[in-house]
């Protein structure tokens, strides 16, 4: 908390804002959080817990070990804030915990679009798995497919569905303690953040997560920055004075609280307000991306730092929520395949070396976003060929060292693996990569 309230005073950061040291933390007599991946806060109240998301399947066990050293109290009941895999996949931890001390079985609370997401995650497993793995940067090979009924679950067999569930909001009281859940699509559709207007305190979830809202995320489903920044307006009308969330640090203060979250809101309206009047007047999704900017005042704010999604992609999202998937680009409307487009490119270049040269020209003249159109239309062209994808896998660590968000850095890392892995043994190896990545320091 001193480390918060000195970062949001100050506007310097103090990073890491995003801890996982499993410990707990008394923060009132009465509430704690386990700082993980995502937080458990815990009410404690005399007639049992009251939790707030039950971390990810590995971190869970975890969490729980650090609650039991600090209450022997049973579990009451547990809200999901929302239900990506690192916010529910703990709770067979939980259950485990209740059976194996004898308590009741921890009642499960959350939006009623929750168990429709289990069932998404169990439809499209292996999609899941592919671009979770691409957004950290890796690839798919032979022994990590993820396909079929014995492999890998990106949801957790053990996940506990909600036992009651809500549309719009909800009030419950465990030990002379009430909570109102209330609903807002943000990050997600599924997503409740918790109000305790006694103590004017907000468990928010991933609305409040100290890094650039992950409301663009180019790999995912729908996410709403319109209705994030709402909620965060509501939150602030409400009078929340402390703000719990599931990443990152408390925000304590109703100043604080509202730099942070009039903040976040106002960078998601801006983008959002920005992205709807260029449709508006008609423009394409090319030129949007191009002309939109988050505003210069809110640019290096610690708790809007895009260290995982970005601007661009919540414009992105924008984009997708009111228009359609077509880019505007009559051409892309019912395109030729990539590859026979590289080939004629490539063609009218003379030779393939002279695309791939021009690429890493591009590199040293620093404009990577045309270096990677070159790099990807060699290789298209020209799969088997050495030297492309030695060029297109240098193109792609240059570009991963010079972006900040995780989702870029991911996506560029894993096309880089990819033509070391195209490329076989000889180059494909620890070698080049510690190469490559030595010379970007
Ligand atoms: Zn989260």
């Amino acid at each position: 908390m001193d480390v918060a309230d000195r970062v949001i005073d100050s506007g310097e950061a103090e990073p890491p804002h995003n801890r996982v040291t499993h410990q707990l933390s008394a923060v009132e007599d009465d509430v704690a959080v386990v700082e993980s991946f995502s937080h458990c806060w815990v009410v404690d109240t005399d007639e049992g817990l009251v939790c707030w998301d039950a971390s990810g399947v590995q971190s869970g066990p975890v969490v729980v070990a650090a609650l039991r050293g600090w209450t022997d109290r049973p579990v009451h009941s547990l809200v999901y804030t929302h239900g990506h895999v690192d916010h529910v996949g703990g709770s067979g931890a939980f259950v485990a915990d209740a059976e194996a001390r004898g308590d009741i079985r921890p009642r499960f609370l959350a939006h009623e679009a929750v168990p429709a997401r289990f069932e998404r995650y169990r439809t499209t497993n292996g999609w899941n798995l592919a671009i979770n793995r691409r957004q950290f940067g890796g690839i798919r090979n032979r022994a990590n497919l993820g396909i079929g009924g014995d492999g890998p679950r990106f949801l957790v067999e053990d996940v506990a569905e909600p036992d009651q569930t809500f549309r719009d909001r909800m009030s419950f009281s465990v030990g002379g303690r009430t909570f109102e859940l209330r609903h807002a699509r943000g990050e997600t559709d599924d997503h409740a953040w918790g109000w305790d207007a006694e103590r004017r305190t907000a468990y928010t979830g991933d609305f409040t997560s100290w890094v650039f809202p992950n409301a663009g995320n180019p790999q995912k489903v729908q996410r709403y920055p319109i209705e994030w920044a709402a909620a965060m307006r509501d939150m602030l009308a409400i009078g929340v004075e402390r703000v719990y969330p599931a990443h990152g640090l408390p925000i304590v203060g109703r100043q604080r609280v509202e730099t942070v979250l009039g903040d976040i809101a106002e960078a998601l309206e801006h983008l959002a307000g920005s992205t709807l009047d260029l449709m508006n007047e008609g423009a394409t999704i090319d030129e949007i991306i191009h002309a939109v900017r988050v505003p210069e005042h809110l640019a290096d704010r610690p708790w809007l730092a895009p260290q995982y999604d970005e601007p661009e992609f919540v414009v992105r999202n924008v984009y997708r929520q009111f228009g359609g998937w077509w880019d505007g680009n009559p051409a892309n409307l019912k395109p030729a395949p990539e590859a026979a487009v590289a080939a004629e490119v490539v063609a009218l270049a003379g030779s393939i070396e002279s695309v791939v040269d021009r690429a890493l020209e591009l590199v040293d003249s620093g404009d990577l976003r045309l270096a990677c159109h070159l790099a990807e239309m060699a290789v298209a062209a020209e799969p088997t060929h050495e030297g492309a994808q030695r060029a297109r896998a240098d193109v792609y660590w240059h570009r991963r060292a010079a972006e900040r968000s995780l989702m870029s850095k991911g996506v560029y890392a894993a096309a880089a693996r990819e033509s070391e892995a195209a490329l076989g043994g000889e180059v494909a190896g620890d070698g080049l990569r510690d190469a490559v990545r030595g010379a970007l320091g």
